[in-house]
């Protein structure tokens, strides 16, 4: 905390925030709001006399007080524990059960059930956060004073638990420092080229680390002022591109921007830089984008366990012969001071291009699951890398790719399929919109894949023409086994294809 209000603007009354309400009403917070706000709450969690760095788990609707609630809790010495808004009780009561956090603030209208799971689980105190400032943590806050003394952290102190998107199984808590979190936002502002008259809109959930970290602490140690939007709106957002200068998305949001005629090259001249990451963004997007707008997206790579671990360039990078090339369909180059491996299942140093197991170490990396002391041990190497659970490949110049995760990782009759390369194939097929592969169990293959293909709009395509139209460019073994066309793919709400839900769908197909 005390870096990022260490980069606040001189002027403390200029606008440090613009809230874009639903109904295009705004409200305004200045620089001094938000000090004086968070340490209201801040004094608040002060006054419950907690042991320091307890948990404090919040599952609220975005807000800008939400945002505060995390400064307080930094500033108070305590660790944040965000908490999906999708969750239902069956989620809350496990997450809350494993983190036996100390204070929990919860939506008004859940405050029956959520409280009643968290004193079982021995919280100390429950409050209530709605997205109209209302609910009992601002009424209890407005009593305490405006002024407080940051605790001093020391970098490996715990700052926050991201509990993981799910994608792949059960979600796990990973435990991120205060070093882990103030180096990664120290190289970003850097790598991004921040400038000084900067404005972030801001527009994703802040319960996740795109939203949080990446983009909160880019515009706060900046010194930036956002734009912020409590849900996403392709419209709204594009309306306000003019004001605005940098916009952080997942590949979702640029699509349903692209599929606006108000996106246009007028629209986004003010615009400095599209960044996006949290799930592979198709060339095809890509290009879309800077066929519509004239700007090239940059496109990073980065997990709750290690916050940002590559990216494009936004300018020549010194570090990897100057190049500056933001190249479709990669995530870019290990960020300065982040070191990037690739290693084959034998365990050796990958070849140019080879594809492997991808791992990374550096300052921004993650101390270990919370509580899940064998699940920490097995993800680090005994030489202290992280492996991250993604299968790439580096060229020769420096650029990583990834191609999916090793758990979607097909082995089928013995040959290994990697899911984003037929996907790339089926991708550029007439018709095709998206497309997902995924391994389901085979008698005789062991395993095979099945694809599931979404049809661009307006578009008639029929399953067994694409699989014939694949055989002449791949090998057989990558030929998919079966082929369905679906209306669209499962999501979860970072935008990532949930592909365990689509395995579990087709698991008896060839049994
Ligand atoms: P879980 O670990 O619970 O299965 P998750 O891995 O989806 O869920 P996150 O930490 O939110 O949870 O996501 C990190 C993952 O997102 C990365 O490991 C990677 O697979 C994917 N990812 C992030 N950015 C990109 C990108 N630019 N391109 C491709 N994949 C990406
Ligand atoms: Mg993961």
């Amino acid at each position: 905390f005390a870096a990022l209000r260490a980069a606040f603007p001189a002027d403390l009354d200029a606008t440090a925030i613009e809230a874009i309400g639903a109904d295009g009403q705004s409200l305004f917070y200045s620089w001094r709001d938000l000090d004086q706000a968070s340490a209201r709450i801040a004094n608040l969690l002060a006054a419950l006399n907690l042991p320091a760095r307890s948990r404090i788990a919040v599952q609220v609707e975005k807000s800008v007080e939400a945002l505060l609630l995390y400064l307080a809790t930094l500033r108070a010495g305590h660790v944040f524990l965000p908490l999906n808004t999708a969750y239902q009780s069956a989620e809350i009561e496990y997450f809350i059960a494993n983190a036996e956090p100390a204070v929990v603030v919860c939506a008004p209208a859940n405050f029956g059930w959520v409280s009643k799971i968290a004193f079982q689980a021995g919280t100390q105190s429950v409050f209530t956060l709605g997205d109209d400032r209302s609910g009992s943590l601002l009424e209890r806050a407005a009593h305490c004073s405006d002024q407080h003394e940051p605790v001093a952290s020391g970098k490996d102190e715990l700052a926050a638990i991201l509990y993981t998107s799910g994608t792949t199984g059960r979600s796990k808590g990973a435990m991120l420092s205060q070093g882990n979190l103030l180096s990664n936002a120290r190289v970003l502002k850097d790598y991004w080229g921040w400038q000084k008259d900067d404005v972030l809109i801001h527009a994703l959930p802040i319960f996740h680390v795109h939203g949080l970290f990446v983009a909160i602490h880019g515009a706060l140690l900046n010194g930036s002022k956002m734009l912020w939007f409590a849900k996403f709106d392709p419209a709204a957002v594009i309306g306000r591109m003019r004001d605005a200068t940098v916009f952080m998305g997942v590949p979702t949001l640029y699509v349903r921007m692209l599929a606006d005629a108000r996106l246009t090259r007028e629209a986004t001249a003010h615009m400095r830089l599209f960044i996006s990451g949290s799930a592979p963004m198709l060339p095809e997007t890509h290009q879309a984008w800077q066929q519509r707008t004239g700007h090239t997206i940059l496109e990073r790579y980065g997990m709750s366990e290690t916050i940002m671990l590559t990216s494009n360039p936004w300018t020549a990078d010194a570090q990897h012969g100057g190049q500056s090339e933001r190249r479709p369909g990669t995530v870019g180059f290990a960020l300065p001071g982040v070191d990037v491996r690739v290693l084959t299942d034998a365990g050796e140093a990958a070849a140019v291009d080879e594809i492997g197991n991808i791992q990374v170490r550096g300052p921004n990396v993650f101390s270990g699951y919370w509580r899940m002391p064998e699940k920490t041990a097995e993800e680090f190497t005994a030489d202290g890398w992280f492996k991250t659970g993604d299968v790439g490949r580096l060229d020769a110049r420096g650029y990583l790719s990834i191609v999916g995760r090793s758990k979607d990782l097909i082995i089928s009759g013995g040959y290994n399929v990697y899911p984003a390369e037929i996907e790339s194939f089926i991708n550029d097929l007439p018709g095709v919109a998206e497309s997902a592969l995924v391994g389901v169990p085979h008698p005789d293959f062991g395993e095979v894949g099945v694809a599931v293909v979404v049809a661009k709009p307006g578009a008639r395509i029929e399953a067994q023409p694409l699989v014939d139209a694949l055989k002449g460019q791949l090998a057989n073994f990558k030929i998919p086994k079966r082929c369905f066309v679906v209306d669209e793919l499962p999501r979860n709400t970072m935008g990532k294809v949930q592909k365990n839900l689509l395995r579990a769908q087709y698991q008896e197909l060839f049994k």
